[in-house]
């Protein structure tokens, strides 16, 4: 929710004014869930504060307490037994995956499904490898699929980097293509790294995720859980795989936050205590995931009013996709690209979005959906407003 200081709400004005000053910005560029710290995390916060150990170092692989819970978590879905000593707990998921990424792919290739999140080439490139950039499916949603996975191969190929529901298009993978994806990894002997963040979010949940040879599992509860500003991640691996991944993390961050750790660990056990069947309850999943499905919906009812941009309805996720490709072609703002695009509507109506091109996937601009009615309503009469102005400028 946008707020001013003290964290007053602001009076968003609806109209774009050019000669007056500009409203404050709405900024659906960021992906994040901001919601009050719930009443268990934050006990178990404090508890951990006032222990005797919360100013000394933690293990290096993590607490106990928080592998035993994320080991419970992957256990309860997945129904596998699952060895806490395979878990890693590491600073966010994003070094979660620079973890397993280094202990995979150093010197060799990593085909990154397109579109695909910002960070990942860079993220390879950090871990020592190269990223391969493979266009998705545009029968199917632009998802990966084994055949143009086995085109982009090379002998130096090491891995390949998903995520479900994809940050930015909310494309889900579904059992059947990962499936697949996990047939043809095997079968030539590439690692399947699952980036797992939005693993409550889809319409259907992995619970075929199985850490082995061919297959690494990165999660956190920056996404599923809201708890961003935590930053506790973790991969599940291998026993091999798990040792480099603790020498990575030994070397780089060292042991995280012990406090948070802890407050991460109250909340998968309350996950998982109060599971039931195959939907994600406790600490607000559910809830979460019931709200989301209905923001993406009136996010999408709320930008097909705007003209010159059309949504892309994501199946999941906390992102919505606009493809731009008219505005662009009618040149509206001067913008020639989704970048020029993107900053213009920052600048001209207030409203923060991110480039598709950053996510592999010109020509769109994504906005974070979790944010209340108003605050969509309002971007898209802005973005309306905004471009329709620039359409009767073009057509004077
Ligand atoms: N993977 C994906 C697909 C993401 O979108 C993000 C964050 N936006 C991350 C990983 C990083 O998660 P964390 O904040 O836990 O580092």
């Amino acid at each position: 929710m946008n707020s001013g200081p003290g964290g007053a709400p602001l009076a968003l004005s609806p109209h774009h004014r050019p000669d007056g000053p500009a409203p404050a910005l709405i900024d659906l560029a960021s992906g994040q869930i901001v919601e009050p710290l719930p009443g268990p995390v934050r006990d178990a916060i404090t508890r951990a504060m006032n222990s005797p150990r919360a100013s000394a170092y933690p293990p290096g692989p993590g607490l106990p307490e928080l592998r035993t819970a994320v080991a419970g978590h992957y256990a309860h879905r997945t129904g596998a037994v699952v060895d806490p000593e395979g878990v890693t707990i590491t600073a966010g998921a994003r070094h979660g995956l620079f973890a397993a990424l280094a202990a995979v792919a150093r010197g060799r290739e990593v085909l990154v499904p397109a579109p695909h999140w910002s960070h990942y080439p860079a993220v390879v490139r950090q871990a020592g490898g190269s990223p391969v950039t493979v266009p998705g499916d545009p029968g199917h949603a632009l998802l990966a699929d084994p055949a143009r996975l086995e085109a982009a191969r090379t002998p130096r190929t090491a891995a390949v980097l998903v995520n479900s529901p994809v940050n930015p298009s909310g494309a889900c993978y579904g059992p059947e293509r990962m499936r697949a994806l996990r047939a043809w990894a095997a079968e030539r002997g590439v690692c399947l790294i699952v980036d797992d963040i939005y693993w409550a979010y889809g319409d259907e949940i992995d619970t075929d995720l199985r850490p082995g040879p061919t297959e690494i599992v990165v999660g956190g509860v920056s996404k599923v859980h809201a708890l961003a500003g935590l930053r506790i991640g973790w991969v599940w691996a291998d026993p091999d795989r798990a040792e480099a991944v603790r020498d990575t993390v030994e070397h780089t961050t060292g042991p995280v936050s012990g406090p948070a750790q802890t407050a991460a660990a109250a909340v998968l056990r309350q996950e998982t205590d109060t599971c039931t069947g195959d939907a994600p309850t406790g600490v607000g999943v559910a809830r979460r995931v019931a709200e989301l499905a209905g923001q993406r919906a009136r996010a999408v009812r709320a930008m097909t009013a705007v003209p010159y941009l059309r949504p892309v309805p994501p199946a999941g996720g906390i992102y919505l996709c606009l493809d731009a490709s008219e505005a662009l072609a009618r040149g509206l703002l001067g913008a020639r690209n989704d970048q020029e695009l993107c900053a213009a509507l920052r600048r001209r109506a207030s409203v923060g979005l991110r480039a598709g091109s950053t996510f592999g996937m010109p020509g769109h601009l994504r906005l974070c959906v979790a944010e209340s009615h108003d605050v969509l309503l309002t971007a898209a009469r802005r973005l309306t407003a905004c471009l329709t102005a620039a359409a009767d400028h073009l057509a004077d």
